[in-house]
């Protein structure tokens, strides 16, 4: 281990975020954060990696949208002054709000638009739609291009047809978008390896995370992207909630990683960063603690050795079946596509693990009401039997049904 890299030492790092250690002396880590915010050093590089052959330099970290930007100006300011270099923003995120309050960031600090990469997303649509709602997102964000454009939540590539990627190509070459791509919480693995076939598709941004990283389908489809060129983001790189120490593996956890210095949230940003061909996370930094804490971990160029790697691994393997790995492709077959459960467990995952629960119940009353009046009468058994996660697929449709119907 490094003890003195970029201008930031291991000590510096602990005294930091060292929130293993705070939160081991009795302070909650909400003043655990605060600490570190206070005392960061936020003189050190933010490390940059190039994303694929675009060749766009972008921070490691990226600063989601998915908050209310509008409110939050200092918020993002702060960001960019701590090396952030990328806002990651969609239509859909609050209906347009997102984009409006990155817009207003962008109206007071014009000379801030051309050092900062900004995604926006749309669901997939005709070209006619595409056109209306990219001129809508431009005007939102108040600039005349955006660098990344993704199709928003794509689970197939079929999804994004012949006619979207005509599109894609004119519009980048009117000037609007610079370059195109999709965002993919559900079979990522399928999309990755299409993706690195396809020419069209400059970049990915995926579901990635501890618990999903080690199976040989996801490094070959990660390294086939890697290999062709594709420019690779990482999302949901949490894997679900926190570490709570509340069984033996959670416990054994948190206690490695105190070790070191580093809290769970932490250790999960930093495996995902030892994968040199993922450019950026894309991570929800509401406020200032997470923002301060992610920068933080972004900065300290301490790795994760062998064993705390190991580690993590063991506990993704030992708390697997609270986890849905977004192979939605094989419980929507076992249910015969009646249920899109993969996107269910999404929103119940915003509800009960990430606290976001207008946005979950929201996202939730976007189905179909056939799907919303299904839920509890489908027969998951099949479903059950094939999950890899073991999930137990019934009750947890009961579970959202109840709390977000
Ligand atoms: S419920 Fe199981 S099969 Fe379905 S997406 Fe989640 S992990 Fe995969």
């Amino acid at each position: 281990m490094s003890e003195k890299k970029d201008g930031l030492t291991r000590r510096d790092f602990l005294k930091t975020v060292g929130l293993g250690g705070l939160a081991a002396s009795g302070m909650d880590s909400a003043r655990a954060i605060t600490a570190g915010a206070q005392s960061a050093d936020r003189t050190a590089p933010m490390p940059r990696r190039k994303l694929g052959r675009t060749g766009i330099e972008m921070s490691i970290l990226t600063l989601g949208g998915m908050f209310d930007t509008v409110n939050n100006q200092l918020l993002i300011r702060q960001a960019v002054n701590w090396g952030v270099n990328c806002f990651d923003t969609a239509e859909a995120y609050g209906n347009g709000l997102s984009e409006e309050g990155f817009g207003r960031f962008f109206a007071k600090n014009p000379d801030a638009r051309k050092e900062i990469i900004v995604i926006t997303k749309l669901k997939a649509s005709t070209p006619e739609h595409l056109s209306e709602g990219i001129d809508k997102c431009l005007k939102r964000l108040n600039t005349d291009y955006v660098d990344l454009f993704f199709i928003h939540g794509v689970g197939d590539l079929k999804e994004i047809d012949s006619p979207m990627r005509d599109w894609a190509a004119r519009t980048k070459a009117s000037g609007k978008i610079k370059f195109f791509g999709y965002s993919c919480h559900s079979n990522m693995e399928e999309c990755l390896l299409a993706s690195a076939k396809a020419d069209w598709v400059d970049v990915a941004m995926f579901a990635y995370n501890f618990r999903l990283m080690h199976t040989p389908k996801m490094k070959d489809a990660v390294n086939a992207c890697g290999d062709a060129g594709v420019g690779l983001m990482a999302m949901k790189t949490q894997g679900g909630g926190p570490v709570k120490a509340e069984s033996e593996a959670e416990a054994a956890l948190i206690g490695k990683l105190m070790e070191r210095g580093f809290n769970d949230k932490q250790a999960k940003l930093k495996a995902v960063w030892e994968n040199q061909k993922i450019a950026s996370i894309c991570s929800q930094m509401p406020n200032l603690y997470i923002l301060s804490a992610n920068v933080a971990a972004a900065k300290d160029l301490t790795r994760l050795s062998g064993s705390e790697l190991r580690h993590l691994e063991n506990f993704a393997g030992q708390t697997r079946t609270s986890y849905c790995a977004g192979c939605g492709n094989i419980c929507a077959e076992a249910v015969g596509g009646i249920i899109p459960v993969n996107d269910v467990l999404r929103c119940l995952m915003y509800y009960r693990e990430y606290g976001e629960k207008d946005l979950a119940r929201e996202l939730f009353a976007s189905f179909p009401g056939e799907v919303r009046d299904r839920l509890c009468n489908t027969d998951y058994t099949t479903a059950e039997r094939v999950c890899p996660q073991g999930l137990k697929i019934t009750s947890l449709m009961k579970d959202a049904s109840r709390l977000l119907g």
